[in-house]
Parts: structure tokens; sequence; C-alpha cells
């Protein structure tokens, strides 16, 4: 099987090959043609074994199809325990991206810096959010962000986040979505 096998916008394909992604991992093969059709997915996966792409590209593609409104609805939250993560995953995103036309706005957010800057890149919404969950909590409490016409969610090192520390912050994440939505979770 090869990248180009997906039904995927040319954009992305040519992203993907751009990052040297011809032909596609285990979990790629796996979770694209799901995502792609609407299924939810949970997938084992170690890290190098392409799982972020494999979430990344049918969420793009996704988002792409979506016809744009104003202020951006959060079509699509990505969640990670750690803001290294999420900086990591919010490259690969903005990189996934650089070939749409009209693309996708992105915001990454994490605790540990200052909010504002991140709440200005929320103003007028965002298509995707990259983000931990304690400082997207403080985003919505303060009314920088909302969620609840979410339609893709994915828990990308969903262990973590289901872990002691995080079950809390993700409950409450939980309870801010739509019940109708499209769940990846990635371990
Ligand atoms: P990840 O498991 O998502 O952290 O990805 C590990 C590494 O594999 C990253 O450097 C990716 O750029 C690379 N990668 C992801 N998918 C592929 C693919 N299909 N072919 C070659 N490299 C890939």
């Amino acid at each position: 099987m090869r990248f180009s096998d997906f039904p995927l916008l040319a954009e992305l394909q040519r992203a993907a090959a751009g990052s040297g992604y011809l032909t596609p991992t285990p979990v790629q093969a796996g979770a694209i043609p799901a995502l792609m059709h609407g299924s939810d997915v949970l997938a084992l996966a170690q890290t190098g074994s392409g799982k972020t792409a494999a979430y990344v590209l049918p969420l793009l593609h996704q988002v792409q199809a979506t016809q744009r409104r104003s202020p951006r609805p959060v079509h699509a939250l990505v969640l990670l325990p750690t803001r290294e993560l999420a900086m990591q995953v919010g490259t690969v995103v903005r990189d996934m991206a650089r070939f749409l036309r009209d693309g996708p706005k992105i915001a990454v957010v994490f605790g540990g810096v200052s909010a504002n800057p991140q709440m200005m890149r929320l103003r007028g919404g965002a298509d995707v959010v990259v983000a931990t969950p304690g400082r997207l909590l403080d985003l919505v409490a303060s009314n920088a962000v909302s969620l609840s016409a979410l339609r893709l969610l994915v828990l990308d090192e969903a262990d973590r986040l289901l872990d002691a520390g995080f079950a809390d912050e993700l409950e409450r994440v939980l309870a801010l979505l739509p019940d109708r939505r499209q769940t990846a979770m990635l371990s």
C-alpha cells in the first residue's frame, strides 16, 4: 500500500510525500481509512510508529472539507499530556497543512507560559486546537474558546491522559464537548 492510495486531499498527499512518507506505517494503514470513514478509533502504537500523522492527516482532510464560518468554531481538538508533546504535534499539524489553500487556523495552547498570546490567537476562533487539558480549561473558563461545536476529539497518549493526575481535568474537558462527535484514542 502507498500513501497515494488514501483518498486524502492532494495538498495533504504532497505534504506527506514531502516529509518522506511513501508507505503508510501499520497504525496509519489502520487509522487513516477508519477516521476518514467517520469511525471512532482506538489505536495502540508506540512512539516512532507514525501515530501522529495517522490522525493529523485525516483530521486536516475533514477540517478542510468543512465550510468556514466566522467566528471559526473549533472543529478538532487534540489533547496531549505535556507541553512538549503539544508543541511537537502542533508542528506536525502546521507542517502537514502547509500546502492547503485557505488552510485551517491552528492554535496550540499549553501551560507554563503566559495565556495572553494564546487568548489573542484564539480570537475569532480556531479550526484546530492542540492543547494540554489544564490550560485549555483555563481558556474555556475565561471565554477565550468554546468547544460546544467540536466534531473530532483526539486523545493522544491517552493512557497518560487517563492517569490519576489528569483524569479529573480530562473529565471536565469531556463535559464541555457535544456527545455527537468522533473520538480517536491513541496510546
Ligand atoms: P510518531 O510516531 O508520530 O512520533 O512518528 C515518528 C516519526 O516517523 C516521525 O519523525 C515521522 O515524521 C515519521 N513518519 C511517520 N509516518 C511515516 C511514514 N509513513 N513513513 C516514514 N516516516 C514516517
